[in-house]
């Protein structure tokens, strides 16, 4: 027997919550046992998602949208956590290209995104931070053999200094003859928070300056100064607002597909390493939608330590309020107040000190998920951010 409107409407909600509880789990990389079990019921919960999805219309604005992928090692022996192994990075690129994945150079995707030309749908982009030798050594044929273009964040003092498993200025080179986009990852690799203004513009400016006198020292290495991205990904308003004046997009470490809503010095990516880099992590990712969050760049994530609320404006709604679920720190957030399309969304407890955020999700069209985190970063009491 055909199931009635009302009926359908029940059991949609009823997935809708589990399934932005799947999506939290897969994108903390909390996949334990008990977990494990609640995320196959929700697996096969999403199957029948998929099979309703044509029933609940929702509009996606997929197009114009671009998903920014970050890695830094593509290697099975350095570190676990900030590595990619190299089978399934190949992987992740025979997806993209398995599914007509439109993959471009960061900057010229941002260009257009921003200067209000759409984007064809499904459009990503490949970084890598701080300039690693399995790059060069790993990455770049593997990248080669799909002809997809990628740019590498180089924290400039580690490549001078020679430091282990960077890759030093004949490669950079090398690869950035070859039409890989070199870019500003500051100097010394610095946590930008913890330095005054003169001093986080200093770390800048002088990786454009070690940048500069390689492209005077060879016809081969070019970089950009139009792209520039934070070390551990953290900045507050101050620094935002400093890049915006140098007119260079900056890219961050939060979870989120990039729109023309986003600010443009404080690009959400995805992480593949250590445990946030599984298929079925990746397929998520890449098929995540942005949130149509408004007024973006008005929000500073260096927050004071007695901030629990957060609020959202919403341009549109696209996706249905109950679908709409956030979490941090491992539990889903339940107050949650809607004025309109305006959200305000209050944490049970104090923000962690050092780095962490919020992530909503909500239901997009065939089987997609709206995403949008929201960073916070308060001063640890030692002084010392975390690595
Ligand atoms: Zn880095």
């Amino acid at each position: 027997m055909p199931l009635r409107g009302a009926n359908i409407n029940v059991l949609l909600n009823i997935k809708l919550i589990n399934n932005g509880q799947t999506i939290f789990m897969i994108f903390n990389g909390l996949l334990g046992r008990q977990e494990k079990k609640r995320h196959y019921s929700s697996l096969v919960m999403l199957s029948a998602l998929l099979i309703f999805s044509g029933l609940t219309k929702a509009k996606d604005d997929s197009d114009s949208q671009l998903s920014i992928l970050l890695y830094h090692h593509i290697d099975d022996s350095t570190p676990k956590i900030t590595s990619t192994a190299p089978a399934l990075f190949k992987q992740h690129l025979n997806y993209l290209k398995k599914n007509d994945f439109n993959v471009m150079p960061l900057n010229q995707a941002l260009d257009q995104l921003f200067k209000g030309k759409t984007l064809p749908a499904k459009s990503v982009a490949i970084t890598f931070d701080d300039g690693y030798e399995s790059i060069y050594k790993t990455a770049w044929p593997i990248l080669k053999e799909y002809n997809y273009p990628f740019t590498v964040f180089v924290a400039t003092e580690p490549v001078e200094k020679a430091y282990a498993l960077m890759m030093n200025w004949q490669q950079l080179s090398e690869i950035s003859n070859a039409g890989v986009t070199l870019a500003n990852h500051t100097h010394t690799h610095a946590h930008l928070l913890s330095l005054l203004p003169k001093q986080f513009i200093n770390e800048i400016n002088m990786a454009d300056k070690a940048l500069d006198k390689q492209s005077s020292l060879s016809k081969q290495f070019s970089h950009t100064k139009s792209l520039f991205a934070y070390p551990y990904g953290e900045y507050s308003k101050s620094i935002t607002d400093h890049l915006k004046q140098d007119n260079r997009y900056a890219v961050a470490q939060v979870s989120g597909a990039v729109s023309r809503y986003s600010n443009p010095q404080a690009l959400p990516r995805f992480s593949f390493s250590g445990n946030y880099g599984s298929m079925e992590q990746f397929k998520l990712k890449v098929n995540s939608v942005a949130m149509p969050v408004i007024q973006q760049a008005n929000y500073d994530p260096l927050i004071n330590p007695s901030v629990k609320s957060f609020t959202l404006k919403f341009d549109s709604l696209p996706f249905a309020k109950s679908g709409f679920n956030c979490f941090y720190q491992n539990e889903t957030i339940d107050n949650i107040e809607w004025d309109q399309s305006k959200v305000t969304i209050t944490i049970s407890q104090k923000p962690i000190e050092g780095r962490s955020r919020i992530n909503c999700t909500a239901p997009a069209s065939n089987g997609r998920f709206f995403w949008h985190s929201i960073p916070i970063f308060v001063k640890p009491s030692s002084g010392n951010w975390p690595e």
